[in-house]
């Protein structure tokens, strides 16, 4: 395997342990040298267990088992249709999600995933390609935007709203619903509510006579292909968009980083700079080759975290002990329930690209470093065996992403 996705690491049991994990041992460290205990004599699938090497040989300090906190969009069925197609994790599916359900969906350029409104909120990032969305907010003014890669939407629970990919490449996009029963199947379609009224009554409803409702849908049409649409000022006004209505987009990749150096960056979007996200915060993560997202963890909401692109290796900290080591690749889904130590390695030759996304109002994390930092170092001398001298130089604070100079 030589593809640049191919965890380049040094393999776990070459990494000094100094004899840790010490009770109970678990995992490799146990063999001795003797390889006969770990034959696998069953039957076995080489390209599942290439994609995992954590979980076929974990590091000598993992200590199981804790609930599967890997799963991936690469994994589950898709739903297509002209227009486009979707496929989703819910906490059916990823039982572990229940604050966060996720969605990834394509629509050809004009496809229409249609009006509807739903009982949860919606947050979405764009990956590729460009979208137009129409919503209205509380006050019932449009907003009718178009998005692009690295930019994000959120449309609060129940406010209803349009999207159509647009020329030339359609859109493709990743949904985090705040609600982890939430399903794309489980909305509600204009046209369905339609299908779903007596004739007299949407004749009443609209001042119309009766016979204009001859031709409409009698099934909803979830996704289907339309027309692609024209300017985007033109259809804003043929909306009757006006001035003052809240932002529902966020060009998240284009902001200012909270976090920028030789490791990565990390962007933020929560409702301190994005004030319409009142359940959804989200981090925008990269870490460049060698670099690795710091131990930390998050004392407000579960993590959920779409990777977008390049490998990456991640263990969680539970209580017990409990430490599970897994690997994640592009299109993979992962969730880190709240308060759970966790880092995150980028295990390849690229870039590493993943968001956090949070049902809470507020981005908020504790980082190891920085608290350990902050206290006497006798104390941590005292509980850790080591130096003094040798803690002043752990870093000062919090870093978010840790620097590849000081590896
Ligand atoms: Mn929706
Ligand atoms: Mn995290």
């Amino acid at each position: 395997m030589t593809d640049s996705t191919t965890p380049t690491s040094a393999p776990h049991h070459e990494i000094p342990t100094f004899g840790n994990p010490d009770e109970p041992a678990e995992g490799s460290i146990n063999l001795k040298g003797d390889t006969r205990s770990s034959r696998m004599t069953g039957p076995r699938n080489p390209v599942i267990e290439s994609q995992f090497p954590s979980q076929m040989n974990a590091p000598a300090t993992d200590i199981s088992t804790q609930p599967f906190f890997w799963s991936s969009f690469n994994i589950s069925p898709r739903r297509q249709q002209l227009g486009g197609w979707a496929r989703e994790l819910t906490q059916a599916d990823f039982a572990i999600s229940d604050e966060i359900a996720g969605v990834n969906m394509y629509l050809a350029p004009g496809g229409m995933r249609e009006l509807h409104w739903h009982q949860t909120a919606e947050w979405a990032i764009m990956t590729r390609g460009k979208c137009r969305i129409t919503t209205l907010d509380r006050k019932g003014r449009a907003s009718v935007e178009d998005v692009e890669a690295g930019d994000i939407w959120y449309f609060p629970a129940g406010l209803p709203h349009s999207l159509q990919g647009l020329g030339p490449d359609g859109a493709e996009f990743v949904i985090a619903f705040d609600d982890g029963a939430q399903s794309e199947s489980n909305t509600l379609p204009v046209t369905d509510w339609f299908a779903h009224t007596p004739t007299d009554i949407l004749a009443k409803n609209f001042g119309v006579p009766v016979d204009i409702f001859k031709d409409i849908p009698l099934h909803n049409l979830w996704i289907f292909q339309a027309n692609e649409p024209g300017d985007l000022e033109a259809d804003r006004k043929a909306a009757r968009v006006a001035e003052g209505s809240e932002a529902v987009i966020f060009r998240l990749s284009r902001s200012e980083p909270i976090i920028s150096n030789s490791g990565g960056s990390i962007r933020f979007a929560d409702s301190s700079n994005f004030p319409i996200a009142k359940t959804v915060a989200t981090a925008l993560v990269t870490i460049e080759p060698g670099g690795m997202r710091e131990m930390h963890w998050h004392p407000n909401a579960d993590e959920w975290q779409y990777y977008l692109r390049g490998s990456a290796r991640m263990t969680v900290f539970n209580t017990g002990p409990k430490a599970t080591t897994t690997d994640f690749r592009a299109g993979d889904v992962g969730v880190v329930r709240r308060n759970l130590g966790h880092y995150v390695e980028n295990t390849g030759d690229d870039v590493l690209e993943f968001v956090e996304v949070f049902r809470s109002d507020r981005y908020e994390e504790v980082s190891l470093a920085n608290w350990l930092s902050h206290l006497p170092p006798e104390l941590v001398a005292q509980h850790l065996n080591i130096d003094p001298r040798a803690l002043a130089q752990f870093p000062q604070s919090t870093q978010g992403v840790v620097p590849l100079k000081q590896r």
